[in-house]
């Protein structure tokens, strides 16, 4: 899509390298445009590409690398595509919490490609407010019970596996499921559910992709002291800062390594202020 060609007549009258493709089948370009428009950024669609090449979670396409390989890939594939200087792309995993290690957990990766000086800005949104589950059922009462903890009808199903001849995906419709169910059941076995976890028919991966698109705008501000790039962040983090009543070292940072995304450029910044005592293992076993 060319500068000439309007987009809308809102967006086609942005200079070309404040548009943003946005390469998401899924509807996902609502959910992230808020925060990225206050800072001068229009977001543009790009559905033409079928993202389900880069992997699904229903099974059918494996992804091949990380979730941060992928969500770069699409964010070139998307600047390419449109012939824009910004793309961008969103990939969300499911892994185990960060805290305990056993509940599901919901990451959303976004990332910011810059075509012109060929560097990413990437932020991800992490959360635990997800339905994200499977079972295998034999019984209706066993598929009604997880139909509710997986807060159908709201947030979609999906029947069987692929290659089960009543595969179908993006479900919503409660008594066609039971039905359905009640047919598949009339001889024994056991049936496969699972939720159906792509953005557009899942409401609390919304909400998660919403506050990834706030952390990238907060990203996106940070500029780079030497070459005005965006995206300087906190690369890494020193524990030992020390306490106020007693001056032993507290697992709080003692000091942060900022580092720019495009020029490389370092800086290590000690923090200034003293631990309270209340994070002390001194002060406050
Ligand atoms: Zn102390
Ligand atoms: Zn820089």
């Amino acid at each position: 899509m060319s500068a000439a060609t309007p987009y809308n007549g809102v967006h086609s009258l942005l200079p070309a390298r404040n548009r943003v493709s946005f390469l998401t089948c899924h509807d996902k370009t609502r959910l992230v445009s808020e925060p990225l428009d206050a800072l001068g950024f229009a977001l543009e669609p790009l559905a033409i590409y079928d993202t389900d090449h880069f992997g699904t979670f229903s099974r059918e396409v494996s992804r091949t690398g990380t979730a941060k390989d992928t969500v770069l890939a699409k964010a070139k594939l998307a600047a390419e595509l449109a012939g824009l200087r910004f793309g961008l792309g969103s990939e969300g995993s499911f892994a185990k919490d960060p805290h305990i290690g056993w509940m599901p957990w919901d990451y959303e990766l976004l990332c910011l490609w810059d075509n012109e000086r060929q560097y990413a800005v990437f932020a991800l949104a992490g959360s635990g407010a997800t339905n994200y589950s499977h079972c295998e059922i034999e019984d209706i009462d066993a598929a009604v019970k997880f139909m509710d903890k997986a807060l159908f009808p709201e947030h979609a199903l999906i029947l069987g596996k692929p290659g089960d001849a009543w595969f179908r995906k993006g479900i919503r419709d409660r008594d066609w499921l039971i039905d359905q169910l009640h047919w598949l059941l009339s001889s024994p076995k056991r049936i496969w559910l699972e939720t159906d976890m792509r953005a557009h028919l899942n409401p609390m991966r919304q909400a998660v992709i919403r506050e990834a698109g706030v952390e990238l705008a907060k990203r996106l501000s940070s500029r780079c002291p030497e070459c005005a790039a965006m995206g300087f962040a906190v690369v890494r983090s020193e524990p030992g800062l020390v306490c106020m009543d007693c001056g032993i070292s507290t697992p709080l940072a003692s000091a942060h390594t900022w580092e720019c995304p495009a020029c490389a450029h370092i800086e290590r910044r000690p923090v200034t202020t003293k631990a309270p005592a209340i994070n002390c293992e001194f002060c406050n076993p």
